[in-house]
């Protein structure tokens, strides 16, 4: 069904120059669910026209969950894979070069920061706190005053008395007085935490992949850049990418949404 020997080569494709970039959950597939045989089947006729890829915030091993079966891998789905906003990304089905939060920091500023957010964390006084207060991942620093451990009950009655005291609020701002010079975004998701990424780091990555494209012998310059994604309001995690002057965003509000949308676009 999906054989890559019947798909043209990224320098044929009948719509020239265009790639079709879409968010994963609640674009692609219900939150955190795998996806609907229709939407593979309608990427699949998609992919026969232009370019297609993901981009997502989780890593490949949850795209491959949602997207991919264990005889299909998810990377020869679509042309260009982009898990965790593009720090890794794969290139049909071949990886790219990756970036992580540490290389692009460097350890002794890294450090620095660490050390700021423990001696903060231990100052502040709230009701009850419990351990991890700061988790680093590929691509980010998550940090919690209360500590990712608490319970389900423990997060409730920590968002209330963050509601009330702004605990999150007072933290990211003295973040952004103390390191200014780091170019460093601070963004408050979830009940109990606050993500510390480089500015820029959000979907809006993976275009420089795409951007590279041209450069290849066999690349394509993408002029038009489409994207669809749920998210897309300011505070949203597609907001950045579907705003920016380079993409044409397209606003879905369900996977269903994305089906109709795709549709009307490129099959009517
Ligand atoms: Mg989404």
């Amino acid at each position: 069904m999906q054989t890559a020997a019947v798909i043209p080569p990224l320098n044929e494709r009948p719509i020239k120059n265009t790639i079709v970039l879409f968010d994963v959950d609640e674009t692609l597939t219900k939150s955190r669910q795998g996806v609907k045989p229709e939407m593979l089947t309608l990427l699949s006729a998609l992919r026969q026209k232009v370019a297609i890829g993901y981009v997502g915030g989780s890593d490949l091993a949850k795209q491959q969950e949602q997207l991919g079966t264990s005889e299909i891998p998810v990377t020869s789905l679509f042309d260009f894979c982009f898990p965790e906003n593009g720090l890794t990304a794969f290139r049909l089905g071949v990886p790219l070069a990756s970036q992580s939060f540490i290389g692009w920091l460097g350890e002794e500023k890294y450090k620095k920061l660490v050390n700021f957010l423990l001696r903060y964390i231990s100052e502040i006084d709230l009701p009850f706190k419990r351990g991890t207060f700061v988790e680093f991942r590929n691509g980010m620093v998550n940090v919690s005053p209360v500590g990712r451990n608490a319970t389900n009950a423990e997060r409730d009655a920590f968002n209330a008395f963050d509601t009330e005291h702004k605990v999150r609020e007072k933290f990211v701002a003295t973040l952004q007085k103390e390191f200014v010079e780091l170019g460093l975004t601070y963004s408050i998701g979830g009940q109990i935490s606050f993500d510390v990424f480089p500015t820029g780091w959000d979907k809006r990555y993976c275009l420089q992949h795409v951007e590279a494209e041209k450069a290849r012998p066999d690349g394509v310059d993408y002029t038009t850049i489409h994207f669809f994604g749920d998210k897309t309001s300011p505070g949203g995690n597609d907001y950045e990418i579907y705003s920016d002057s380079r993409t044409i965003g397209h606003s879905v509000k369900d996977p269903d949404d994305t089906l109709a949308q795709v549709k009307a676009e490129f099959f009517s």
